[in-house]
């Protein structure tokens, strides 16, 4: 085993869900499970294009676009559960950690006008934006548009909200991706009609 860390931990136990039932974030209720803990897997799989290969996002590279300039590509893939949902990546194949100095230094601008243009949607109080990572290699933001006064969506579960309301209408995420790309455009950068 790795770490100290690891060594501690109950592997094939059920942990409580005590700590989380009852939290004003928390989107379930009852006789909640959380599933047996797994041994880690070492070492780890590989993520999707790592290496710069197989990528999928490389592949197809202009599939779900709405905006885009000459370095970041806008993504928005179809109805969920919260008003708006997206996700920015380089136009280049590069993880956060090779991500070249002109990117490094556009990327803070770039999630300040994306924020601000998922925002200024009607229904939308507050633009949430996540990196997780451990799907893809290609970097990439996600951007979870969280409702107005739908206090229960604060925090880390709206992920789990977003699947669990249900999917807007497709003229509404059409138009809300419009509105988005276009309020970018007038920055800078071009709207991608879908
Ligand atoms: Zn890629």
């Amino acid at each position: 085993m790795t770490s100290d860390y690891h060594r501690r931990l109950p592997y094939g136990e059920r942990l409580s869900a005590e700590p989380l039932v009852g939290h004003p974030f928390f989107p379930f209720e009852g006789d909640v499970q959380v599933v047996p803990l797994d041994e880690p897997v070492l070492p780890e799989p590989p993520r999707g294009g790592e290496n710069g290969e197989d990528c999928w996002s490389c592949a197809d590279p202009d599939r779900d676009v709405i905006w885009r300039d000459a370095q970041w590509k806008l993504k928005a893939f179809k109805p969920s559960g919260l008003p708006f949902v997206a996700i920015l990546e380089p136009r280049t194949h590069y993880r956060l950690d090779n991500l070249p100095p002109e990117l490094t230094a556009t990327l803070g601008p770039t999630i300040q006008r994306v924020a601000k243009a998922i925002q200024d949607l009607d229904p939308v109080a507050r633009t949430h934006f996540n990196r997780w990572g451990d799907g893809s290699e290609h970097f990439h933001l996600w951007f979870q548009a969280r409702p107005l006064g739908m206090m229960q969506l604060r925090g880390a579960m709206i992920a789990a909200w977003d699947d669990l309301l249900p999917p807007i209408p497709a003229d509404e995420f059409a138009a809300n991706a419009r509105q988005v790309a276009t309020a970018l455009a007038q920055g800078g950068g071009e709207a991608i009609s879908r």
